[in-house]
């Protein structure tokens, strides 16, 4: 079995191309098959190179790198151009040399309501060879025939009737063949066997399925994922959610979770949410892909996200944040001793959803709070309370261990003796170490941060009352 991922180079890697890249990798894994990615650069107008390099990135990013060297649909192009001759041999294609605006001015005499089709007007006319030196474009004839119909991996039989097509282009005026020439000349090189793309490309397979009878050929099978949408039902838009991987990979996910996360949409193995590798090459067949839109929720991928962050040790995290947000783990390095580090992240990591929130969190606790917020002192902090923090500042004072255990220990036995609950004295600690009332364990911090430096951020609160 060879699958292969064909995106086209005119913007960056969006979730539903990786999507679909996602899932003919898990099929070619699970049936020991090929993975291939082609570069569809044909639309030249479109095409950039910057955009190649982003697609490349996020799909290497996304561990999905293909099995065979990259290739270029442009690269074929002259193999492309001898098919169509070959074609035009056979009068099973024929030159229009119909110029642009009059085609355009003939679909605009169509009545309203009946799709925009080429009249035909090139179809019957004989040329000579002389001709083919005019500026002209290639058109596909149809068939005499009623419909065309597939089988769909996904959607069962479906079939189009012929007379919504017309003798669609195959080579522009500017000699480029079209989108879907190419792919199906591509398909054939590269002798792919099923073809899973997103179902926004269905409506040109027949076309595709007559470019394959033309050239004599075998088509693939096919099958067409339903689209990812927008949490109002309408398809994933900018307004929904950032669409592009790198947004995804700069705001601080792992891969592995967006992985998995996309796996998820439209795919599913009972009511399993978290899968390994290994997992989901082991369960992933196209039957168990669902007809419907799968509607893209970023609540549940914050949540994967944040599974995936507690199950990494600390060198996996640096590494992992030093590819997608280097920036950011440089200024956090330089406000840490390594040691500090990893005994912050093993705390952080328990409350974090992306990698971004996790590294803020524990810059912005390398720094003593600056300004507390009014309403947060309002709440924790009584006039006992300052009693309660001068006691635990003295009991620090004569631990010989800081050690969260020791300082839980000193906390308890404080509240005890002045008769309240422990919260009454571990909120007002975190507010003075954290400028927060959420983070992650009080004295757990304390021991990282130390006994001086964790005693005057008490101190500050208490002076500041
Ligand atoms: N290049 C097409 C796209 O980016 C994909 C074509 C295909 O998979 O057949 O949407």
């Amino acid at each position: 079995m060879r699958v292969r991922f064909a995106p086209s180079p005119t913007g960056h890697l969006h979730i539903g191309g990786a999507r679909t890249a996602i899932f003919n990798w898990l099929f070619a894994r699970h049936n020991n098959g090929v993975f291939l990615v082609r570069v569809e650069d044909t639309d030249v107008e479109r095409s950039k190179q910057e955009y190649v390099d982003s697609i490349l990135e996020s799909l290497k990013w996304l561990h999905l790198t293909p099995d065979e060297p990259l290739t270029f649909q442009l690269s074929r192009i002259e193999e492309h151009k001898q098919l169509i001759n070959q074609l035009l041999e056979k009068g099973l294609v024929y030159p229009c040399f119909c110029e642009p605006k009059d085609v355009e001015d003939r679909l605009k005499d169509f009545k309203k309501g009946i799709a925009e089709k080429y009249d035909g007007t090139c179809r019957d006319k004989s040329y000579t060879p002389k001709d083919l030196k005019k500026p002209h474009a290639i058109r596909f004839k149809l068939p005499e025939r009623e419909k065309i119909s597939f089988k769909d991996l996904i959607r069962g039989t479906v079939t189009f009737d012929i007379d919504q097509l017309d003798d669609f282009v195959i080579l522009r005026r500017d000699g480029v063949p079209t989108y879907n020439f190419c792919v199906v000349v591509d398909d054939i090189f590269m002798k792919i066997s099923h073809v899973i793309r997103g179902e926004d490309h269905i409506s040109n397979t027949p076309k595709q399925l007559l470019i394959y009878d033309a050239l004599g050929a075998e088509p693939p099978i096919f099958a067409h994922l339903p689209l990812i949408l927008g949490s109002s039902g309408g398809k994933l838009s900018k307004r929904d959610a950032a669409v592009s991987v790198v947004e995804y990979k700069n705001q601080g996910f792992l891969p592995e979770a967006l992985f998995n996360y996309l796996v998820r949409l439209g795919w599913a193995h009972g009511d399993q949410e978290v899968f390994s590798k290994q997992e989901m090459i082991d369960f992933f067949s196209l039957d168990k892909v669902g007809k419907k839109g799968a509607i893209f929720d970023t609540k549940k991928l914050l949540w994967l996200n944040g599974i995936y962050i507690r199950n990494l040790k600390f060198n996996e995290f640096a590494k992992a944040a030093a590819e997608a947000i280097n920036d950011k783990l440089k200024k956090l390095t330089a406000v840490w001793k390594e040691d500090m580090l990893g005994q912050l992240f093993e705390l952080y990591k328990e409350r974090a959803t992306t990698m971004c929130e996790l590294v803020d969190n524990m810059i912005s606790f390398a720094h003593a709070p600056e300004h507390l917020d009014v309403g947060l002192i309002k709440k924790w902090v009584s006039p006992q309370t300052k009693t309660l923090l001068f006691e635990f500042v003295k009991g620090m004072d004569e631990m010989e261990e800081h050690t969260h255990e020791n300082l839980i220990a000193l906390a308890r036995h404080i509240c005890e003796l002045s008769g309240v609950k422990l919260v009454a004295l571990a909120q007002p600690l975190r507010l003075a170490l954290t400028g927060s009332t959420h983070s992650p364990g009080v004295f757990e911090l304390m021991e990282v941060l130390g006994c001086e430096e964790s005693k005057k951020r008490v101190k500050q609160l208490v002076g500041g009352l």
